[in-house]
């Protein structure tokens, strides 16, 4: 079997482990947030102030992933496949993806006056105990590291001026990559991953696509569409019609506010008329439900 290339051999030639110190700082790091359970990637790094992509006018230079990224969002690179990827690429940046995969959330914060400006973000980051990143970005910035909060938890930009969300679907760049600044990413001082991951909390949940304000909301809508669908099932003979308009006006409502598809309304009405006993021709001159925001 091939050794690869930056293993050696015992005396009777078995491949042993490198030493850590002669991997590089990037390939080094990249098997150090595998062993935490992280999903890691590479990114183009900053060579004699340039992105590596060898693009001069590149908007995101030492931000941007080599290759193909996306499946490690469902599945991690494993150690030999992080060598593989690093070795060719000794500037390469590190990054780590963000979301239930990595079981992690991260808050990108550019202005570092939100901090003593917004009264929740204060009192959070006043006792935040977690990872934290300082990013290299000219002005300051840092990344604050969450557990991730076990439900569905997309990106999001600037719910705050200065203030970008990392989740489900995202990524960041970890140290030691190299910032466009010349400053290398570097976790504060006490605060590596040895920090605990603490719990986000429920303000900072809420800003984030898909957060529990979104999902609670669909819950309720979808108790609410059972409910009148429940209605309209059981009405008894010379109500149906009028429990339809009545159930299809309420229905209605929930799709004007965006709470539920209409094509999802009109089928589950469409459902509970036809087993009520209502003939399709019937359901469908009472349907579809009203749109409230019309
Ligand atoms: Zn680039």
């Amino acid at each position: 079997m091939e050794l690869s290339h930056f293993s050696k051999a015992n005396a009777l030639g078995q491949a042993v482990p490198p030493k850590m110190a002669e991997v590089r700082a990037n390939l080094r790091a990249a098997l150090e947030y595998e062993a935490q359970g992280l999903s890691v990637i590479a990114l183009h790094g900053i060579l004699n102030g340039r992105c590596t992509c060898g693009n001069p006018q590149c908007g995101s230079p030492g931000k941007h992933p080599i290759g193909k990224w996306k499946h490690r969002q469902q599945q991690r690179a494993t150690p030999d496949e992080l060598i593989a990827l690093f070795t060719p690429s000794p500037h390469a940046n590190v990054g780590i993806v963000t979301g239930n995969i990595s079981g992690l959330v991260v808050l990108d914060i550019d202005n570092p006056e939100i901090v003593t400006d917004n009264k929740m973000m204060a009192e959070m980051l006043g006792t935040f105990n977690g990872p934290i990143v300082i990013t290299g970005r000219r002005g300051g910035g840092f990344h604050a590291y969450f557990k991730h909060p076990g439900f569905s938890t997309g990106n999001f930009a600037k719910r705050l001026e200065g203030l970008d969300g990392r989740g489900d679907g995202g990524y960041v760049v970890a140290p030691p990559s190299m910032h466009a600044s010349g400053t290398a990413y570097a976790f504060a001082e006490k605060f590596g991953f040895d920090a605990a991951l603490p719990d986000l909390p429920i303000e900072l949940a809420q800003m984030f696509d898909g957060g529990p304000a979104k999902s609670m909301a669909s819950k309720y809508a979808a108790k609410a569409l059972e409910r009148e669908t429940d209605a309209i099932s059981i009405a008894r003979e010379g109500e149906r019609n009028s429990t339809l308009n009545t159930s299809a006006f309420n229905v209605g409502q929930l799709v004007g506010t965006g709470e539920i598809g209409r094509a999802e309304a009109e089928g589950a009405l469409m459902a509970a008329g036809l087993v009520a006993g209502l003939d399709e021709r019937e359901v469908r001159v009472t349907c579809p439900p009203k749109d409230p925001s019309i």
